[in-house]
């Protein structure tokens, strides 16, 4: 019998954990960092370089070369008896497709030149990137964030740019203050960024506190900042808000109850704001991503054995996650003039998930 080929870094998360001795290695690894199979499935497309790239460092080198090294060793012994893939697997091998062709990100020169930009959540994933971009592309950023930490580190990685950096929660209304205080007189923009996931859990199983917590940032987070943001827009008739929404604002099956009620509610706001103040020239749009690889699993938890049940048949359709530069350059075409005539969209970016 010919021996079957070890997996290398070109090779998909899939082919991995459908090889007899490799797929054994990536498990007991992905049960050391206290994670699963299931907690990488949206990333089974990938191949492990790919992985490495867009996980923000949750995934190394060295993680890769460690397993690649005890594949190694295990295949030399003769490999060990493991776990054939379960037969349900929804991704073999031979039949992942071929990897898309790496996006590169092109800046536009200046669109955001004499402008500033207020972006939460500027310190990690989705609005760091956004924060970043619109500072390359000329403006002037007031970023905030609740983790003094990750704001300095943000700073500090782009030296020379006009970056106020505001260590503030969106849900305390002093804090709100001390940002708009910092913007000063004119905002031309907000990104409402900022959220947090919430743990799995369906109607019947919500706690209060999940709940509270998930609406207290998610929504009131939104609602307090562009309520003070728009009162500096109305006067000089101008204007863009993007909120970042969901794919959870589209479908029932994408989190729990709390976090999918929360981002319908941010599309609400959306839209309504869209409807009022369109014809006093402020525009406000949502986008709604897909899987991003940022750290919001963070705030995340699989509480119930009902929805995780339920929401791993939504999952096996889950496209790739992408870069978090990816959803910046969505979020950065609503908030600039390139979205002029647009107003009132939740805008899928989300690789055609919702299209399923
Ligand atoms: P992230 O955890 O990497 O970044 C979120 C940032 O928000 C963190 O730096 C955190 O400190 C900050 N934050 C949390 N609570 C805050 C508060 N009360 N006040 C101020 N800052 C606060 O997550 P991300 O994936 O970049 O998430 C950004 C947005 O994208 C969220 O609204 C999230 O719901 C949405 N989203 C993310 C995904 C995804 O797959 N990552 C998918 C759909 C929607």
């Amino acid at each position: 019998m010919s021996p079957i080929a070890a997996p290398t870094g070109d090779s998909k998360v899939a082919e991995w954990l459908s090889h007899p001795v490799a797929g054994a290695v990536v498990r007991e690894w992905l049960a050391d960092q206290g994670a699963s199979e299931r907690s990488i499935a949206p990333a089974k497309r990938l191949s492990f370089n790919k992985l490495i790239k867009v996980s923000g460092g949750r995934f190394t080198q060295e993680m890769l070369d460690g397993m690649i090294a005890e594949t190694a060793r295990r295949m030399a012994e003769g490999g060990e008896p493991v776990a054939a893939p379960a037969a349900s697997d929804p991704e073999p091998a031979a039949e992942a497709p071929a990897e898309a062709p790496e996006w590169v990100e092109r800046i536009t020169e200046g669109r955001f030149t004499g402008q500033t930009v207020v972006v939460t959540g500027a310190g990690s994933g989705i609005g760091r990137a956004t924060a970043s971009r619109v500072a390359r592309e000329g403006g002037r950023v007031v970023a905030l964030d609740i983790s003094e930490a990750r704001l300095k580190d943000f700073q500090a990685s782009h030296d020379g740019l006009d970056i106020t950096v505001v260590t503030a929660d969106v849900t305390k209304e002093d804090d709100i203050a001390r940002v708009i205080e910092a913007a000063g007189d004119r905002i031309d923009a907000l990104a409402n960024v900022a959220g947090i996931m919430d743990n799995m859990t369906p109607l019947g199983e919500v706690s209060d506190e999940v709940w509270d917590r998930v609406f207290a940032v998610n929504v009131d987070g939104v609602m307090r900042l562009s309520r003070a943001v728009i009162q500096r827009m109305l006067p000089r008739r101008s204007g863009s808000i993007v909120n970042v929404a969901s794919e959870a604002s589209l479908r029932g099956s994408a989190a729990g109850v709390a976090y999918t009620a929360s981002k319908h509610a941010v599309a609400g706001m959306t839209k309504s704001s869209a409807f009022m103040y369109g014809p006093h020239g402020i525009r406000v749009n949502a986008v709604a991503p897909g899987g991003v690889a940022t750290n919001i699993g963070d705030t995340m938890s699989y509480d119930s054995d009902l929805a995780q049940e339920r929401l791993e048949v939504a999952m096996a359709i889950l496209p790739t996650p992408v870069t978090p530069d990816q959803l910046a350059a969505s979020i950065c075409f609503l908030l600039s003039d390139d979205g002029v005539n647009v107003n009132g969209v939740i805008l899928p970016s989300d690789g055609g998930w919702s299209a399923v």
